[in-house]
């Protein structure tokens, strides 16, 4: 390994795309890690919960580009001395249609995207088209698109697939964004996705000096079963720090909290604790910053973050208190994109119900007044809204949590 002190993500980028295109895959062929590890997520064959795994890219100087970029220091062979470029982190957002609301959840935490397009279907695909489209919404604009699977198309079709893959771009922001054919499953062309990712993908501009906030993706009991009382560590949880710095020894509040029941009414109480932890994928770190996915660990009883519990909620010094109305001004898709038909979205009323998706959060909610451009929800359990916070907003179409609008909240 060069001289890294210690290989700290300073940007998230998500792999996005339809189901089974190949993005598990890919994120396993640049990390060596397969992010669809828990039980339930491999029994159902499929990413349920947002994956994270994080890699750091090293140029080799014995090699030509693309291949000089490479993700494991050792493959430059003997005579070479591997020059570290960066460190990212890999959001695996699933590609079900059934899971748009964690897709979106897992897009607030993007900085950058990796579109995974199968050369051997018809492009563009649903989910294609409604991950591409969440891009745009949320302002993601540093893409590129890996054509994956062109180990099983004749190149003919690969070609054709890459018009497709072109003409479909041509109605979005991406137009120019670089198509880079793969076979993730033989790890073919990696070292150019590597390449894009070293030399594409900037980072952002970072705000330090403020309290910091962090958004939740997944919550974890990190205790094996059987361990010893006096051996517990407390919960972790894990997501994107937005803003600001957190330190080991910080004390920070987690919004909205528990649920709890007082004489049959229902609040949430607000957590308090120490970070006692910080952690990128292995790497032990004194500080959290905006740029790649950490987990913290904390004091908090394990049972309290066990299986996602704190997932979609706030960590900080100073969180803004959870409330249920918020005041949206929004705009309609002209096209639900992400069902096989085209069709214009319904027209929101009051009464009705949405999902929303503010930051990791996902927050059913019904609508109060309604206008052409603003509408006024009320959402069954308090949700953190950060100032001008992007909401995603989905309504069921045909039985369906289609994603049909966005706003910013105010
Ligand atoms: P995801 O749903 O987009 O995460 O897709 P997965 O990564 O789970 O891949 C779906 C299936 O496609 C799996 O059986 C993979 O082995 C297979 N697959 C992925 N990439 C390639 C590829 O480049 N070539 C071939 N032949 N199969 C692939
Ligand atoms: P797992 O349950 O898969 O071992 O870990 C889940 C997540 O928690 C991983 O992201 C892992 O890096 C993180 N993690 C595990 N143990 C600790 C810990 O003691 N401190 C911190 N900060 N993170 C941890």
């Amino acid at each position: 390994m060069p001289a890294v002190e210690k290989p700290i993500p300073t940007i998230s980028i998500g792999v996005v795309g339809h189901v089974d295109h190949g993005k598990t895959t890919l994120v396993q062929a640049l990390t060596g890690v397969w992010t669809a590890r828990y039980s339930e997520e491999l029994k159902k064959s499929m990413t349920i919960y947002l994956g994270y795994a994080q890699t750091s890219i090293f140029r080799c100087n014995n090699l030509k580009p693309p291949d000089s970029y490479i993700t494991s220091p050792g493959s430059c062979g003997e005579n070479s001395q591997p020059e570290y470029v960066k460190t990212v982190s890999f959001v695996d957002a699933p590609g079900h249609e059934i899971l748009m609301a964690t897709m979106l959840s897992g897009a607030s935490l993007m900085d950058a995207a990796i579109v995974v397009i199968a050369a051997n279907e018809p492009c563009p695909q649903p989910q294609t088209r409604e991950h591409v489209k969440a891009l745009e919404i949320l302002g993601i604009n540093q893409v590129v698109i890996a054509q994956n699977k062109v180990d099983v198309v004749p190149r003919e079709k690969v070609l054709e697939n890459y018009k497709q893959i072109k003409q479909f771009l041509e109605s979005t922001p991406y137009s120019n964004a670089p198509i880079i054919p793969v076979s993730a499953l033989h790890k073919a062309n990696i070292g150019a996705i590597a390449m894009a990712i070293a030399k594409l993908f900037k980072e952002p501009e970072r705000v330090l000096g403020k309290p910091a906030i962090m958004q939740i993706a997944r919550s974890f009991d990190v205790n094996l079963p059987g361990t010893r009382p006096e051996m517990l560590v407390g919960g972790v949880v894990g997501g994107g720090v937005i803003r600001g710095e957190i330190r080991v020894g910080d004390e920070v509040e987690i919004k909205p909290g528990v649920r709890i029941e007082v004489k049959g009414k229902v609040k949430y109480e607000p957590l308090t604790t120490e970070v006692v932890s910080i952690r990128y994928a292995d790497v032990e770190s004194d500080f959290a910053r905006p740029g790649g996915l950490v987990a913290i660990g904390t004091k908090l009883d394990p049972s309290l973050t066990k299986n996602n519990r704190l997932a979609g909620q706030v960590l900080g010094h100073s969180v803004p208190d959870p409330v249920n109305d918020i005041s949206i001004e929004y705009r309609m898709l002209d096209k639900i994109v992400g069902a096989r038909e085209l069709e214009a979205p319904p027209q929101l009323k009051s009464g009705e119900r949405v999902l929303l998706i503010i930051g990791t959060a996902n927050a059913s909610a019904v609508v109060q007044r309604v206008t052409s451009d603003e509408m006024e929800v009320k959402t069954d359990n308090p949700v953190v809204v950060l100032e001008k916070s992007k909401v995603a907003i989905l309504s069921k179409v045909k039985g369906r949590w289609r994603l049909i609008g966005w706003g910013i909240a105010r």
